[in-house]
């Protein structure tokens, strides 16, 4: 956090909440491996040497270590095509000794990143990219959540955050976090706003917003004067140097909750992957004990 900053907002802090989601997970994971013999393993792909990417995915792995997940590394170079990289996760989605799989975004941009992600068995989407899981979320049906929204709403909950009737406004949209955010506050009855590149009059929507996702990319790019006094501001960007996309000490003097940078969503996103493995993994030796049974 930066020194000197007047702050009389509220911090949500999302590392002691996701410590206990991932101390949860690794009791189950150890439950899992005693009663049956199976060890969660979380598969990680990572196409090209990005080092932001390479960094995010060393720290699922290490922290999959911690909880008792195993972890299988794909690491493919930058000029895989779509195909290729089809293949692979498809292997992927084919082997019983994985039960959780997460591509890396962003691809390459040569790369069909959607077909890419189809490509994963809905089964083991524990990253919630797939059109399976995100109808889910929109339909506000159970399943596999986008790991960084799904964390957020868990932070949102965890602070008494009330939802319902709230004017939550996502800036950005992209397909693993801004889309997905706004589909699951709305699921939970938010009047939901999504903003982009496109749109005109950034500053005074989100000046009308109760609950502000910030999810650019863009380091202190939500500045102050542009939120309503009281506002929750979750800020999602996480941009080298520890910088998020909220111009924190700026928003801290206006926002009655924020999430600080790191140690706000960043944590809970790694949780909620290992806590979905964890799902991921009971379910399939559950359907693979009832498969032996005939009953599936
Ligand atoms: P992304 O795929 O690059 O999407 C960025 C979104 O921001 C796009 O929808 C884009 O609009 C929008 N945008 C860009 N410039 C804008 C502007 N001037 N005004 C309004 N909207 C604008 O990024 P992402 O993967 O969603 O990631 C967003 C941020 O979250 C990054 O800082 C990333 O590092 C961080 N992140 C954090 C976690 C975590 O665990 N904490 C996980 C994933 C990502 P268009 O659609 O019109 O281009």
């Amino acid at each position: 956090m930066p020194g000197g900053v007047r702050v009389t907002a509220e911090l949500m802090v999302g590392t002691d909440l996701a410590a206990e989601m991932v101390a949860n997970a690794a009791t189950r994971a150890e439950k899992l491996r005693e009663s049956t013999g199976v060890q969660p393993c979380l598969a990680t792909v990572l196409v090209g040497d990005g080092p932001a990417s390479a960094t995010y995915v060393r720290m699922k792995q290490n922290r999959s270590k911690k909880a008792g997940i195993g972890s299988r590394s794909v690491v493919l170079p930058s000029a895989t095509t779509t195909a290729e990289l089809v293949a692979t996760l498809t292997e992927l989605s084919n082997d019983s000794a994985v039960h959780g799989i997460l591509l890396q975004h962003p691809v390459p941009g040569h790369i069909d990143e959607r077909a890419a992600f189809e490509a994963i068995d809905p089964a083991k989407d524990v990253d919630g990219v797939t059109m399976h899981a995100f109808a889910a979320m929109a339909f506000g049906e159970p399943g596999f959540r986008s790991c960084t929204p799904g964390g957020i709403m868990r932070l949102l909950e965890a602070y008494d955050v009330p939802i319902s009737g709230a004017h939550a406004v996502v800036i950005g949209r992209s397909p693993i976090l801004g889309k997905p955010a706004g589909m699951l506050l709305l699921a939970s009855d938010a009047t939901v706003t999504y903003t982009h590149s496109r749109t005109v009059g950034l500053p005074e929507i989100v000046r009308t917003a109760d609950i502000v996702v910030a999810a650019v990319g863009k380091a202190n790019f939500v500045r102050g004067d542009w939120l309503k006094p009281g506002a929750v501001v979750i800020d999602a960007g996480y941009n080298e140097g520890n910088v998020g996309d909220v111009h924190f000490g700026e928003a801290a003097a206006v926002a009655r909750l924020i999430t600080p940078v790191p140690g706000g969503v960043g944590p809970m996103t790694i949780a909620l992957l290992l806590e979905q493995t964890v799902d991921a993994a009971e379910a399939q030796s559950e359907t693979a004990v009832q498969s032996v049974a005939g009953l599936a």
